[in-house]
């Protein structure tokens, strides 16, 4: 993402939801995106998951620039290469588990014995292999959220963009969701990108990037020092390494994640 901007436009007011953001994330990374409510983290994986197009900027996904993409190759991209998954699930109800996770392959023209049999072994590894012909609401919110992810592997994406994926759980279910994802990063070589109020996603991003008011206020790798983003106007001498940010991308022994 190069020097992205994002403005929604409501009658007369223009929202600056992104303001000239600059990021690169690596293939296999896990990366946590964090920050204050409305610092535009929605808006910034819309456009990472290529759901929404910057006003301005080049955003670039495997050195496809997103821009000069048509609709049917934007369309393919997000099948094929992105999976996601959200806050609220965002199941269909009148399906079982094994329908949603079939759904996508649908779009994709999978033969129906093979989606079958991929939705089975995709729920079978997010633990659920005994509840293939629930529904969601015959489901716990974690189990939903196991869905979710099981449908968001369905096409076996390079990246899983997951917006607040334990905001709606409690503490446990919210932790095996995060082993899950990690899971994905570690043993399939999945690229990851969550946003996330959680201290504990921290533990298991390689990296956690802070936004605020729509620009990369800071970041911090696993394991190293916090880089405050160089911020235009307000501190225009550029990067320094500082340890007024607070975030740290490893253990628990700085406590919670705030700058
Ligand atoms: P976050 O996910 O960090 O809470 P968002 O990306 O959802 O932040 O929103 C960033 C800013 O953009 C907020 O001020 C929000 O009100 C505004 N915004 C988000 N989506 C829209 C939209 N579709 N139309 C108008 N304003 C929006
Ligand atoms: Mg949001």
């Amino acid at each position: 993402m190069e020097q992205i901007t994002k403005e929604y436009k409501l009658g007369k007011t223009v929202v600056r939801a992104l303001r000239g953001l600059d990021m690169e994330i690596a293939a296999g990374e896990t990366v946590a995106i964090m920050g204050p409510s409305g610092s535009g983290k929605s808006t910034l994986m819309h456009i990472l998951g290529a759901l929404d197009t910057p006003t301005g900027g080049t955003a670039t996904i495997d050195g496809a620039d997103l821009q000069h993409l048509r609709e049917n190759q934007l369309v393919t991209l997000r099948g094929k290469k992105i999976g996601f998954v959200f806050q609220t699930f965002n199941l269909i109800q009148t399906l079982s588990a094994l329908q949603n996770v079939e759904l996508p392959m649908i779009f994709q023209g999978l033969p129906r014995s093979e989606r079958a049999r991929r939705a089975k072994d995709l729920l079978g590894r997010v633990g659920l292999a005994d509840r293939v012909r629930h529904k969601p609401n015959e489901l716990s919110g974690g189990e939903r959220q196991r869905v979710a992810v099981a449908r968001a592997l369905a096409n076996d994406p390079e990246i899983i963009l997951a917006d607040e994926p334990t905001g709606n759980l409690d503490t446990e279910s919210g932790s095996s969701i995060l082993a899950l994802l990690k899971g994905l990063s570690v043993n399939d070589g999945k690229t990851v990108i969550l946003v996330t109020h959680d201290p504990e996603a921290a533990e298991i991003a390689d990296r956690v990037i802070l936004l605020r008011d729509g620009c990369v206020s800071a970041e911090g790798r696993a394991g190293g020092e916090v880089t405050d983003a160089p911020s235009p106007g307000s501190n225009p001498g550029g990067r320094h390494v500082g340890e007024d940010a607070g975030v740290s991308a490893e253990g628990g022994d700085e406590g919670d994640s705030h700058a």
